[in-house]
């Protein structure tokens, strides 16, 4: 069995001093806050704008380790991860790619617990910048409103698309879907590997990292376990 680093329903508290947080963390994972720390400049420049201006910066950063950026193969990789970090894996730290989370009324009377598991996820850690790949599994407990089963594959991977830390984006995925369904009733567990734990570091290939976030009744034992059950992962308990 590989082992887990179970991190259960963690509360984080904003008790860190910023300024000596890095040495202090090392290699550890630790985020301050449930909301993505953004200044609120962050979108006075245009996608246009910050692509060219990180173009530079990789180009500054790439030629610093000593490549030859007149190299055919290395030439475009500057502009290349320009538009992949604005346009790909962090597009959404803009709120204007949120995905609209349309609900509709739950006109068949459904009151039991509904379950999408298995949603891939590809994430980026925001200490190292290396990829988070795992899965997230959503549930929730209808209080009148439903929501497309897409959506919540779409908000998983709206939250995931930023320079994230587990912990937080398991609890922007559960609040989002509780402002979205108007319902405490919100559940959220992913399970995913952390690159910069398995392929550097400490190199332990086969650990992954399991959060939880269990809102209104997901936190009484037998609605956890009825979800945990269906996800296959009530034996961490
Ligand atoms: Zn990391």
């Amino acid at each position: 069995m590989q082992p887990l680093l179970y991190l259960a329903s963690m509360k984080l508290e904003n008790n860190m001093d910023t300024a000596d947080t890095t040495e202090m963390m090392g290699d550890d994972h630790i985020s301050t806050s449930a909301v993505t720390p953004m200044r609120s400049d962050a979108f006075d420049m245009s996608d246009e704008e910050k692509m060219k201006s990180i173009e530079k910066d990789m180009h500054h950063v790439l030629h610093t380790l000593g490549l030859d950026l007149t190299d055919d193969s290395l030439q475009g990789t500057p502009k290349r991860i320009a538009k992949m970090f604005v346009q790909e894996i962090f597009s959404g730290l803009d709120p204007k790619r949120k995905p609209e989370a349309s609900t509709f009324n739950n006109s068949y009377n459904y009151g039991e617990m509904l379950v999408e598991k298995n949603i891939t996820l590809y994430s980026t850690c925001e200490h190292h910048f290396l990829p988070i790949v795992g899965k997230a599994h959503v549930a929730y407990i209808s209080s009148g409103k439903v929501i497309g089963l897409s959506k919540m594959n779409r908000i998983v991977d709206y939250y995931a698309k930023r320079p994230q830390v587990q912990e937080r984006l398991t609890m922007q995925i559960v609040q989002e879907l509780q402002k979205a369904l108007g319902t405490e009733d919100v559940a959220c567990v992913i399970d995913a590997k952390h690159l910069c734990v398995n392929s550097r570091g400490i190199r332990d290939i086969d650990s992954s990292t399991v959060t939880s976030e269990f809102g209104g009744k997901f936190k009484e034992p037998n609605v956890r376990k009825e979800f945990l059950n269906y996800i296959k992962l009530d034996t961490i308990y």
